[in-house]
């Protein structure tokens, strides 16, 4: 069935760290209108698509984003308004064309992301299909995710000493969506009685988790399984486990050491901390355990852990399908973190997934540090039946806003299932 954009326009809005993004409104022929709201990264991998950002100093720092938006009104908005259009694949194609670099430099991937996640949900509600429902899939059946809580923040997210940048709550053993938010929630205010007794501050990192002055990683591992506890779970796979994302490129040094609380490890040394901390503590996912140009760190990772636990590619992957397809026949990993601004279009995002789901590596949905109210990835999520989504801590509107969707999304769908393929 083909279409028309009657209208294509952008604004300028601020995400949740105050720093500019884009709005995008789109409006079909048959009348439907939408909008979707585009998230920003801040420990971004280098073969990211590209963030166009205006550069001004005297805006914003230079963090504007008014060239990006000029290009989704003017030269994008001409290319497709009017248009007869087939799919949403072929959209995106059109303004990869448009844009003609590999990585999306000259218009921007925020400004075309926007687009893309605005004509999805646009040509979902013409369809009258909730968009978990529109979207196509890749053979992997729908289902709830298990929601991964971020409620301890440091590295790039928070000006703590802690070089650890998240660490995450999953409750891989609730029995449903709604019962697995609450638990994360529960934890979560467990977490801040402990802190509270314990003479730390109390204060929210970039994605709603708690930034205390701790340096460890092991201590906050303790603290993170003793307020399992207290709030009535069992900690590991059968209640609730713990998740890491230390982002290990942003404490990585020149000379290809790891700086963690003042110490430098090498790759080995850190992938021994790594096994200690999986012995010791119940944890089920590291992602980026090592630096994004670490490749043979990343195999000896995969070789050592890989059989045991989770390891996301997060830095190292960018949702891109040809760098995940080259990780995986490098052995490089068993799972890859999926952001629809990495690569820069809902289509390719799908590929990505689509890409890990034939090698059989997992794929877990990801927010960004800077977000809007926007719900997109609840049902990307959703959709594609991964079974993992990690949108921050249970607190702070953008970051509630997509485990509330969720919540909805398990309302209006009872037959489907939660947790882990
Ligand atoms: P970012 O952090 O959005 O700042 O890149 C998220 C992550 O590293 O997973
Ligand atoms: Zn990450």
């Amino acid at each position: 069935m083909s279409f028309e954009i009657a209208s294509l326009s952008a604004l300028e809005i601020l995400d949740s760290r105050s720093r500019p993004t884009l709005s995008v409104t789109i409006e079909l022929a048959g009348g439907v209108r939408v909008s979707a709201g585009v998230p920003s990264g801040a420990s971004t991998g280098t073969r990211e698509a590209v963030e166009l950002r205006d550069g001004d100093p005297a805006r914003f720092s230079g963090a504007g984003v008014t060239i990006a938006v000029g290009n989704v009104n003017h030269e994008i908005a001409e290319h497709l308004v009017g248009r007869s259009l087939d799919s949403l694949a072929q959209a995106d194609e059109a303004m990869r064309t448009l844009d003609g670099t590999a990585n999306k430099a000259r218009l921007g991937a925020n400004a075309i992301v926007g687009v893309s996640m605005a004509l999805a949900r646009a040509l979902a509600a013409a369809d009258g299909q909730p968009l978990h429902a529109w979207l196509p899939g890749f053979g992997q059946p729908a289902r709830l995710p298990v929601p991964c809580f971020n409620v301890l923040n440091g590295g790039a997210h928070a000006p703590n000493p802690l070089d650890f940048q998240e660490f995450m709550v999953c409750p891989l053993g609730a029995p449903s969506m709604a019962e697995s938010v609450r638990a994360g929630a529960e934890v979560y205010a467990a977490l801040r009685k402990r802190l509270v007794a314990g003479g730390h501050a109390t204060g929210l990192g970039d994605e709603g988790g708690f930034a205390p002055d701790l340096t460890e990683p092991e201590d906050v591992l303790a603290m993170i399984v003793a307020a399992i506890e207290d709030a009535g779970y069992t900690p590991g796979s059968s209640g609730v486990a713990i998740a890491l994302d230390p982002a290990a490129s942003e404490f990585r040094q020149h000379d290809g050491t790891y700086r963690v609380a003042g110490q430098s490890l090498s790759s080995t040394e850190l992938i021994e901390r790594y096994a200690a901390m999986v012995d010791a503590y119940p944890i089920w996912s590291i992602e980026d355990g090592l630096g994004e140009s670490d490749h043979d760190g990343w195999q000896q990772l995969t070789g050592r852990l890989g059989d045991r636990i989770q390891l996301v590619g997060d830095d190292n992957f960018c949702t891109n399908p040809a760098i995940i397809a080259d990780a995986i026949s490098d052995g490089i990993a068993n799972a890859a973190l999926i952001k629809l601004n990495q690569i820069g279009t809902v289509t390719e995002t799908l590929e990505a997934m689509a890409v890990c789901h034939r090698a059989g590596y997992a794929q877990m949905v990801s927010h960004r540090s800077g977000e809007t109210p926007d719900t997109f990835i609840a049902d990307l999520a959703v959709a594609t039946g991964c079974g993992q989504l990690k949108t921050g801590a249970p607190a702070r509107g953008e970051r509630v806003a997509k485990y509330n969707r969720l919540i909805e999304i398990a309302v209006d769908r009872p037959d489907l299932p939660f947790g882990r393929p």
